[in-house]
């Protein structure tokens, strides 16, 4: 094998850049030329390439984001794109395919895979919802800007007596929220996985307000039944009486865009490195992820066709910690 390419794709995760960095320079040591795929699947389709040498991908480290952009890409779904985009790899000699993103994009790599390519995943999403994988790229430095602007909430909700229905990304799953809201000290979490009826946070609410706190924060998850907003609705159209007056903070985006921590920045190094091995070797229908501390490869088959789940054992604890 002599050319591969990288791509990445789905939501944007603090750390891709150092992934791509890896895959590049980890690269030349197996004797590859690595060529980019600007915009995800949807780059692929279009043959949209740009040859990648080690001082391309210098002073990327750093930066949030991703330098080759990512895109959902609706046509890759079809079978008829998946065969266009086989004709651009082939048509440009490109002999094996990183994809650095979460659980679509590599269903989409599986799929390609499935079609004979090689193709290796690495195992980046903020939203911490893979298989296999302890840990994603991005996560860490997500959840560390949640909690910053967690930290400076509660300073401003202690001094107005307020209750805070903080909402962070993660899509369908839970784990930043409920995270967060362990490490910010938060009185309540609300989470897809778990169902907390509006009733029962209101009573917690109010529980915060009796025992004399000086606010309360509730992180509320974007997949959960019901979101911040709607949640804050409710208790309006129920006159549910909490005590603090209530406000809500969506993050959003915001939680994406921060410069890579120490932690995702070597995560991503290291499992760039682990994908060019892996296709150097000869493997391909993997995924490079963390688990147990330990960088390891599964396949991608088992990787979707698994839903990752939430210890119930750290809601609870999130629980007990509100007294
Ligand atoms: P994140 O959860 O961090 O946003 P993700 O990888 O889960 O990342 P998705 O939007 O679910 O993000 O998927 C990214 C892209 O992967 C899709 O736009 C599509 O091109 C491709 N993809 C998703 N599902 C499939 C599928 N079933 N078959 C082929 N390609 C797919």
């Amino acid at each position: 094998m002599q050319r591969i390419a990288v791509l990445t794709s789905g939501g944007d995760a603090p750390g891709m850049n150092a992934a791509i960095r890896s895959v590049v320079r980890t690269g030349i040591d197996k004797g590859f030329e690595t060529i980019g795929v600007h915009h995800g699947y949807q780059g692929l389709v279009d043959g949209d390439f740009q040859a990648l040498g080690p001082r391309d991908v210098g002073g990327i480290i750093q930066q949030g984001g991703t330098v080759l952009g990512s895109a959902r890409s609706e046509e890759f779904k079809t079978p008829e794109g998946r065969r266009k985009a086989l004709r651009e790899l082939n048509q440009h000699a490109i002999e094996g395919l990183i994809v650095i993103g979460g659980n679509g994009s590599q269903t989409g790599a599986h799929a390609l895979s499935e079609m004979g390519f090689p193709v290796v995943g690495v195992a980046s999403t903020i939203d911490n919802d893979l298989y296999g994988a302890e840990i994603t790229i991005g996560v860490d430095t997500a959840l560390n800007i949640a909690l910053e602007a967690i930290d400076r909430l509660k300073v401003t909700a202690s001094s107005h007596q307020r209750a805070f229905l903080v909402e962070v990304m993660g899509r369908d799953s839970g784990y930043l929220a409920l995270m967060s809201g362990i490490a910010g000290g938060a009185e309540a979490v609300v989470i897809p996985e778990f169902e907390t009826p509006p009733e029962d946070l209101a009573e917690q609410i109010r529980i915060a307000y009796e025992r004399g706190k000086a606010h309360a924060i509730v992180v509320v998850a974007e997949g959960a039944r019901l979101n911040a907003e709607e949640l804050a609705h409710y208790f309006k159209e129920h006159r549910e009486e909490l005590g603090f007056a209530l406000r809500v903070i969506t993050l959003g985006h915001v939680q994406r865009g921060g410069q890579p921590g120490a932690f995702d920045r070597i995560l991503a190094t290291r499992l760039g490195a682990k994908a060019t091995e892996e296709l150097a070797a000869g493997r391909s229908g993997v995924l490079c992820a963390l688990n147990k501390g330990e960088v390891i490869t599964l396949p991608l088959a088992e990787v979707v066709s698994h839903k990752k789940t939430l210890d119930p054992y750290l809601f609870e604890l999130a629980g007990m910690l509100t007294k």
